[in-house]
């Protein structure tokens, strides 16, 4: 953690660049969360001031005119031994920010600058394509390009060889020619990505501090990937993980001769929903040696950094063993489990009459595909028909599989049956749904983040807000064959609908001739304190989608149930999956099914999911907007502006409870449903020690 205090120096430029935006990134930053943030980590952040670009000049000179109060303001900042932090506007702002430190340190010696960047900005008004000026400061700061904004380093220009560059993935060949001749070392992203953030970083603080007396930080928001953090000026695809990158600067940041830092080209008028800015606090806070918990990135996180996918960001834990409602990770450390695998155990870790019968059947039989009958799958038919009042079951693997089968179901069904034309057929969703991430799901789905890229999608979809009855007899039309509907919104941020909402549903779909397809993956199977989620109100849906609890917790099993008739579109070869219904998952599903029965686990979440919602009502935090939900799935939604629900979950893994944030402002307590009381209270008394630690800071902040 940095020992000196922390002054924070907007610099709104908008002037260097093309497009308009980043000129509100500093006011933007100084309203966010960003101070509270660094408070809560133990610094003392002081907002110095903002500076703003002249109107009436021209570009260079507009440009000049800031970067020119910026330096003398860092300069005197860092004189005094304080820690500048800037905060840009677009990144033309690097020229007063490094003019003035590099002012600051000369009588200590040179000046080293790591510049993390997808581009290069080593433009002069002679090479540069769009004379922008926010692709030039770094040729600036060598000494290049316009004399009047090289006059700014008063010192004399930066050496060569105590600049590196860091991610970069655009430039032009002018730019790569002028810092190879100089004599620059450059990382591109393809050298970060075969390399690793971690070991090109220590790479690059090596060479800036080889000869000089301290260096600093600049970091271009464009380094990282735009699918993540796409507030930013000039968004260039793909990119660097802010993870990866805040982890790089949080081993850099602990160095002491790093004495300024500066993060750039935040755009909050293309920052829909503040993913960038969170970026751009949590690398403030990595430069600041205030980083949140995270991996040590050593042993297994290292390898499945290294070599997984980037499609998760776990909470810094690594688990190897389950037992009920524990967890335990891989320093012996228990854990009281609030989350149950997004509601998938809600039988607990390691049943034992679960992994018996896995273990029995696993020497049995096991996958014997479909070609084929096997004893263990028709009792699993039978059973879950009894259970659900449903007359078909369709066998699945993942939610997202079931939810495919009912798609197709509603789909041939609305053609071959109801008579809608085939290539017309349409099938209403709701806003904030989730039901999984193929292409079709996400046709449905009003998550940008988890569509971005991935279309173009199929038609036939159409989408009304959750919640509202009206705008479902509004919505459909003689094509719609189906209206899909989570009873309580799992993903969504736990969202219970009104008292009465499905049977109204039900219907007007009963009344229009549409399907009601009720989506229980994560409501069904006792979670909400019923068997169905939909008994609540009395609904028995056309459709019913299971899956996570249907496994046990040992294995993916999944399944979508149905009318006969609806069911009956499907005829032998119209659909199919190699491991649906397979002996090995029929058994430990059905013996899940007898376990949720006789252990009246529906009834226990009815009971104690009360017993909880009231508990954490009681807890009353400032920080805290809303507890709502049912059963056992109940979301705590934080005020927006306080906290992020991730600090929230790493404060409650830090004292023992793992649990997880949905949408960034709701933490969901979803625990087995084996749970006790105790067991409650022991988290409840957690959550409140986590709370009061960080809302007393808050109110103290105040
Ligand atoms: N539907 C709902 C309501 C869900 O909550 C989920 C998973 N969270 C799914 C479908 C998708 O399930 P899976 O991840 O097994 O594909």
């Amino acid at each position: 953690m940095l020992d000196r205090a922390v002054h924070i120096v907007g610099a709104a430029s908008g002037r260097g660049a093309r497009i308009s935006g980043c000129e509100a990134g500093p006011e933007a930053l100084r309203r966010s969360v960003l101070s509270t943030r660094l408070w809560r980590a133990g610094l003392n952040p002081v907002w110095d001031s903002i500076f703003y670009a002249a109107s009436e000049t021209d570009d260079t000179e507009a440009v000049r005119g800031l970067c020119s109060s910026v330096g003398q303001r860092v300069r005197s900042i860092a004189a005094r031994g304080a820690f500048p932090l800037v905060l840009g506007g677009d990144h033309s702002c690097a020229i007063g920010t490094w003019s003035g430190i590099a002012s600051a340190i000369r009588p200590r010696g040179r000046l080293g600058l790591i510049w993390v960047d997808a581009h290069m900005d080593a433009h002069t008004p002679a090479t540069s394509p769009s004379a922008a000026l926010h692709g030039m400061p770094l040729a600036c700061l060598l000494g290049h390009g316009e004399p009047s904004l090289v006059a700014l380093m008063e010192s004399g220009p930066l050496a060569a060889e105590d600049v590196c560059l860091v991610g970069v993935r655009s430039f032009e060949p002018d730019e790569a020619e002028l810092l190879s001749r100089l004599g620059v070392r450059v990382f591109s992203g393809d050298e970060v990505d075969r390399r690793g953030l971690a070991e090109v970083m220590a790479e690059a603080r090596e060479i800036v501090t080889r000869n000089t007396a301290a260096f600093g930080i600049t970091i271009d928001l464009d380094v990282i990937d735009p699918a993540e953090a796409p507030g930013v000026g000039t968004p260039v695809p793909w990119g660097i993980e802010s993870g990866a990158l805040a982890h790089a600067l949080a081993a850099v940041s602990s160095d002491s001769r790093l004495v300024a830092a500066e993060i750039a080209e935040y755009n909050p008028h293309a920052d829909k929903d503040s993913h960038t800015s969170h970026v751009a606090i949590e690398l403030a806070a990595a430069l600041l040696g205030a980083a949140t918990m995270r991996d040590d990135r050593s042993g297994v996180a290292e390898l499945e950094w290294r070599y997984g996918a980037h499609n998760y960001d776990p909470l810094p834990v690594t688990l190897v063993r389950g037992e009920g409602v524990y967890l335990w990770d891989e320093h012996g450390r228990r854990l009281l489990d609030m989350m149950s695998a997004y509601s998938a155990v809600s039988h607990g870790h390691c049943h034992p009459r679960l992994t018996r019968v896995l273990a029995e059947q696993a020497v049995t039989l096991n996958v014997t595909s479909r070609a084929y009958r096997n004893d263990r799958l028709p009792l699993l038919f039978e059973r879950l028909c009894e259970i659900t009042g449903q007359e078909a079951v369709l066998p699945a693997n993942t939610g997202l599989e079931a939810v495919e089968a009912a798609i197709k179901a509603a789909r041939k069904w609305g053609a071959k049956v109801k008579g809608v034309d085939p290539d017309a057929v349409e099938i209403i969703s709701c806003d904030g749904n989730f039901h999984g991430r193929s292409i079709a799901i996400l046709a449905m789905s009003s998550e940008e983040q988890y569509r971005d890229g991935f279309g173009p999608y199929p038609p036939g979809f159409s989408r009304i807000p959750f919640g509202e009855a009206d705008a479902l007899e509004r919505a459909i039309t003689a094509r719609t064959v189906a209206f899909i509907v989570e009873p309580i919104q799992g993903e969504g941020g736990i969202i219970v609908p009104p008292a009465g909402y499905l049977a109204r549903c039900a219907e007007i779909c009963r009344r229009h001739d549409v399907l009601l397809i009720c989506d229980e993956v994560q409501t069904g199977l006792g979670r909400t304190g019923r068997m169905l989620a939909c008994e609540h109100e009395d609904v028995r849906p056309d459709g019913l989608i299971l899956g996570k609890a249907l496994g046990g917790g040992l294995l993916p099993v999944s399944a979508f149930l149905a009318r006969r008739d609806v069911m009956d579109v499907f005829r032998p070869g119209d659909h199919g999956s190699t491991f649906a219904g397979n002996a090995l998952a029929a058994s430990v599903a059905l013996e899940a099914l007898d376990v949720l029965l006789e252990e009246r686990l529906p009834e226990r979440a009815a009971e104690l999911g009360d017993y909880f919602l009231r508990q954490l009502r009681a807890l009353r935090s400032p920080l805290v907007r809303e507890v709502r939900g049912k059963g056992l799935l109940l979301g705590m939604e934080l005020e927006r502006e306080t906290v992020s629900a991730r600090l929230v979950c790493e404060k409650l893994l830090e004292r023992g409870v793992l649990t997880k944030d949905t949408h960034h402002t709701v933490i969901r307590f979803a625990p087995p449903l084996i749970v006790t009381r105790a067991q409650i209270d022991d988290a409840v008394t957690v959550l409140r020690d986590a709370l009061l630690a960080l809302g007393g800071e808050l109110r103290s902040a105040a």
